[in-house]
């Protein structure tokens, strides 16, 4: 029998009765043995996810605070979850370790990792199934890279006789023993991992969404599902701020070809959006776009030379103090006598003065400034490249809104079209490029 790997995020877990929907899911499918969860999210909209708790108890002793009332708040939600699900189950000795080791300052990742490891064992205990601690399989190197083949040897050594299991996701350790975690969002990635290891015929992201929507739904009221999405445009979007989910968590099982699933578990019943490799279905063929998704936070720094084009090396010159500065960027537009660099305005804080000037020292530009307050709109979809036009209607619909765009740049893979506009913009931009594509389609 085939087996299936279920990831559930933290408002799917976010209390006892979140956690009863999701042990429905569980019992309904014998094939889903193995279970990812994060650590519980938010219950309403003001709540706060317990990862956010952890972090700021983190940042209590970093500061020399006292952590008694925000820890007692992270054992009051796991002890509100257990003593609802009217579990035999007490978590005062790990409570008591973790409130020791916070205290003696274990470390920023060993305090987020916490919220999985305990939620972990309150799901494996009401499921019956048993907890495997990620720090048992899940390895990173002493430079913090995860590592796959390690990682997926320990998994597969370590279930041999284990039918069912919850994996805790978001961390593992590193090999002088230190707790890591992934970045932001990362249990997904986890899942992805446990997905490989055990070779599943399917890996199940269960989610507060119905599936990937065309657009970020806090933006575009109520978006359309998209049925279907291969690996390569779901990064492109995921990159770009739709954060259904994590941009790695494609990398272990896109070599395996499992497909991944993404499912809600307010609406169980829903089909949700299948992740593959190669997409040949009807709905894609009717689509121009599959997703647009966009990101606030970027600066340019243009620079403007007459005959810039024609000076060998110029564009060596600003990457050489881009790489001397330790800067990545994401877009370098050019012209004749023009070039601009299109980077992520945290990364440049604090360095501005010293970029500029080196650059005004190596190249003596005509003109030089940093714009800022710029947001990037990525348009994605695989059946771009056969349609003609599609980059006229996106430049259309952004006219006819009256927003200015500051930058384009099309993907050499013809995948997607990227534009720059201001951040005052962003939110318009992507209702007008949705109502533009999708409306109109009906
Ligand atoms: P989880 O806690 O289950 O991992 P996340 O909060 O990480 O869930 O991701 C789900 C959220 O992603 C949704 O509630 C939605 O607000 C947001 N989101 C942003 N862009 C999209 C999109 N294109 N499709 C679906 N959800 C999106
Ligand atoms: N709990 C972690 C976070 O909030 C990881 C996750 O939810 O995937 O980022
Ligand atoms: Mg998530």
């Amino acid at each position: 029998m085939g087996v299936k790997v279920v990831k559930f995020g933290g408002s799917s877990l976010a209390d006892a009765n979140q956690f009863r929907k999701v042990a429905d899911i569980i019992k309904s499918d014998e094939k889903r043995k193995f279970v990812v969860p994060s650590a519980p999210g938010k219950r309403f909209r003001e709540d706060t996810k317990v990862t956010d708790m952890l972090y700021s108890c983190y940042e209590l002793v970093k500061s020399g605070k006292d952590i008694k009332d925000q820890f007692g708040k992270i054992r009051e939600r796991y002890n509100g979850i257990i003593s609802d699900l009217g579990l035999d189950l007490s978590l005062d000795k790990e409570f008591e370790e973790i409130e020791y080791c916070l205290k003696a300052k274990s470390g920023r990742d060993y305090a987020a990792s916490r919220g999985e490891y305990l939620n972990g064992i309150i799901l494996a205990a009401y499921l019956g199934y048993e907890f495997i601690d990620a720090a048992e399989v899940i390895y990173f190197d002493d430079n913090g890279s995860f590592m796959l083949d390690k990682t997926i040897e320990a998994v597969r050594e370590r279930i041999k006789n284990v039918e069912c299991a919850v994996i805790p996701g978001f961390y593992g350790i590193t090999l002088n023993d230190t707790i890591k975690t992934f970045s932001r969002g990362g249990s997904d990635v986890t899942g992805s991992i446990i997905a490989r290891a055990v070779r599943a015929e399917i890996y199940e992201n269960w989610t507060d969404v119905s599936g990937f929507l065309i657009a970020d739904p806090r933006i575009v009221e109520d978006p359309k599902v998209i049925k279907t999405i291969t690996y390569k445009e779901l990064r492109e979007l995921s990159y770009m701020g739709a954060t259904v989910l994590h941009e790695d968590a494609i990398f272990p099982v896109r070599t395996a070809g499992i497909p991944i699933n993404i499912r809600n578990t307010n609406d169980p019943s829903a089909p949700g959006t299948m992740i593959v490799a190669e997409d040949n279905s009807e709905e894609t063929s009717r689509n121009t776009i599959t997703g647009i998704a966009g990101k606030k936070g970027f600066c340019a720094i243009n620079i403007e030379k007459s005959m810039m084009n024609s000076e060998v090396g110029f564009v060596k010159k600003i990457l050489d103090i881009l790489y001397k500065n330790d800067l990545s960027f994401e877009h370098i537009p050019s012209g004749i006598d023009t070039m601009s660099i299109v980077l992520s305005a945290a990364s440049l804080e604090g360095k501005e003065e010293a970029v500029l000037s080196q650059i005004r020292k190596e190249v003596d530009p005509d003109h030089l400034e940093i714009e800022h307050n710029i947001a990037l709109l990525a348009v994605v979809g695989h059946g771009m490249y056969k349609t003609r036009g599609t980059a006229a209607r996106v430049f259309a619909a952004l006219s006819h809104a009256r927003i200015n765009i500051k930058m384009i740049d099309q993907g050499s893979s013809e995948l997607n079209i990227i534009v720059g506009i201001g951040e005052s913009d962003f939110e318009d931009a992507i209702r007008c490029i949705y109502s533009a594509f999708i409306d109109s389609a009906e």
